[in-house]
């Protein structure tokens, strides 16, 4: 085959976007913009600020938090390891085989390989130190050296028992340097913001510390209208300080306060206590005795439940479910003394604040984390995808996580959700049209058309400057499509005269202006574009 037939042969593959992700073009993206500068407006006045938290984490970090039991960390976050140790690993993989079958003398060879991959690796950065579990890479050699020598040793002085010894080293060492470090991509932020708090010493910070967040987020699910694989939240946690029920109902208010300069339509607030660390789990303990009495009649997503989480049966929307599920006994009977105070206490705060609410007796959280209040949010246009946001208490977090105790409470929103909703009810944005093209012909005007560009975008003014010129019917054409609201008009009458032609294109009038009154007049008959 010659070079020219590989060529037209190999056709250029057309690339898409993967599955459950999607591009945000303009002019959607105009509205995520205004949605995200009113969390920033809205949060500040709450006294919030931003953290900036990295895109993947450490696995263990959400899987300790979130809990192996749920669906989040048992099936749905994309996990990879680091791809610069494959060459260790795979040493490491072939060293521990040895160890299962090999004999003694092949297994040291291999061990020599794997301490050379692993100074090699510190060397390189791709394993940081210290290494884990306090092993030093002295250590380690020395005792190779000690292995080394006494491998050399004429066979027949090689006993059992010190082989034996070595191999046993060894085999520990391996399992130590477990050298396989898996990173996940963030399913959810609030794990990572408690980890942040404890790595920087927040609590040393005036207490509570209020840290608002935005940015992708990404769960291996079946993608469908407002469920993406990679999918954007805001959310916001309020750590450490006290666990105030005014500081869960200030921390509702401010999301309702957000959805509502915002215009988002048919909200509503659901809350519910799910008690803590003393009734709750008497409380499941309850509720798996009673749904082990109807097990049969449950479908099978249930049934798994009773065992791993039987709360979430609480969260299920199968049909032939609901009528069980009604009779089952409600968390709110079950709440110590100090829970059912403080979930009196919210819902009082939240009418003191007049926000509106609804009790949910099911309503749980996926997440393990949560304890007492929990909330959720749902809005209009969003069909069974409906809850725009998330949230809860979840006092016992930064401490399971190696921080000291500390209250936290927070909430998260689905941003793609909170989109979708808003332009369902039409408050999506206009298409973004220029205020100003600028229509110029010859050279001289080109030069007065970059100036008066300049001098227009510096007053705000969203401006086209074709970059070549044109005839003046098909500027004005261009100037419509894209949806300008005025042509300046530059040919050299107009630049020798000094007078400027500003053609409205709603009503085809026009009107002269020298330079310094053009800029007036344009501010004066509009505001600035936002
Ligand atoms: P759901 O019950 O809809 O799966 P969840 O309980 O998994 O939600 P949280 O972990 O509480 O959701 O996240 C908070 C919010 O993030 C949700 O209310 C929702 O608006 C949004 N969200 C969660 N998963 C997705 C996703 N895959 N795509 C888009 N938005 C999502
Ligand atoms: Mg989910």
């Amino acid at each position: 085959m010659s070079e020219g037939t590989a060529k037209k042969e190999e056709k250029p593959r057309k690339f898409q976007a993967i599955r459950g992700t999607r591009d945000l073009l303009p002019p959607e993206t105009a509205l995520w913009n205004r949605v995200e500068q009113t969390a920033h407006e809205i949060f500040m006045t709450f006294g919030f600020g931003e953290i900036r938290l990295p895109i993947f984490e450490q696995t263990e970090l959400f899987a300790r938090s979130i809990g192996a039991e749920t669906d989040v960390v048992s099936k749905e976050m994309y996990t990879f390891g680091e791809q610069d140790l494959s060459r260790l690993n795979s040493i490491h993989h072939a060293l521990s085989s040895r160890l299962s079958e090999g004999s003694y003398l092949s297994i040291i060879p291999w061990f020599e390989a794997f301490v050379r991959e692993v100074e090699f690796a510190i060397k390189e950065d791709h394993i940081l130190q210290p290494l884990p579990n306090g092993v030093t890479i002295e250590e380690l050699r020395k005792f190779l050296a000690s292995c080394m020598d006494y491998a050399n040793r004429p066979i027949n002085e090689l006993e059992e028992n010190e082989k034996e010894r070595q191999i046993g080293l060894i085999r520990a060492y391996l399992q130590l340097l477990e050298t396989e470090k898996l990173f996940t991509l963030r399913p959810e932020a609030t794990a990572s913001v408690c980890r942040a708090y404890i790595e920087h010493g927040m609590q040393s910070l005036p207490q509570p510390v209020k840290l608002y967040y935005m940015g992708p987020m990404f769960r291996r699910e079946r993608p469908q209208k407002g469920r993406y694989r990679q999918f954007y939240q805001i959310g916001a946690e309020v750590l450490g300080g006290s666990d105030a029920p005014a500081i869960d109902a200030e921390v509702i208010e401010m999301v309702m306060t957000f959805f509502d300069r915002l215009e988002l339509q048919g909200v509503q607030l659901d809350i519910n206590s799910i008690g803590c660390r003393e009734c709750r789990p008497k409380y499941v303990e309850l509720l798996r005795a009673e749904l082990f009495k109807v097990k049969d009649k449950l479908g099978p997503d249930s049934q798994r439940r009773i065992e791993t989480n039987p709360l979430r049966v609480l969260d299920s929307k199968l049909e032939s479910e609901q009528p069980i599920i009604a009779k089952l006994p409600r968390v709110a009977d079950h709440l110590c003394e100090d829970c059912a105070k403080h979930y009196a206490a919210v819902k009082h705060q939240l009418e003191m604040r007049g926000v509106l609410y609804r009790e949910n007796w099911r309503l749980v959280r996926g997440l393990d984390y949560y304890m007492r209040t929990t909330f959720e949010i749902t809005a209009q246009g969003l069909g069974s995808q409906n809850a725009v946001c998330g949230g809860g208490r979840y006092d016992g977090l930064v401490e399971l996580l190696g921080g000291p105790p500390t209250k936290g409470i927070g909430f998260a929103i689905g941003e793609d959700r909170l989109i979708l909703s808003l332009q369902e009810s039409g408050k999506g944005p206009v298409q973004q049209g220029r205020d100003v093209y600028i229509a110029w012909m010859g050279e001289r005007a080109q030069a007065t058309a970059v100036r008066a560009a300049k001098d227009l975008r510096k007053a705000g003014f969203s401006v086209e400057l074709p970059p070549v010129e044109q005839k003046f019917g098909k500027a004005l054409g261009q100037a419509d499509k894209l949806g300008a609201k005025y042509a300046l008009i530059l040919g050299d009458n107009e630049v020798s005269e000094g007078l400027w032609t500003l053609k409205k294109l709603a009503d085809g009038s026009q009107a002269k202006f020298t330079e310094p009154d053009l800029l007036d007049h344009l501010r004066k008959s509009k505001p600035v574009s936002s």
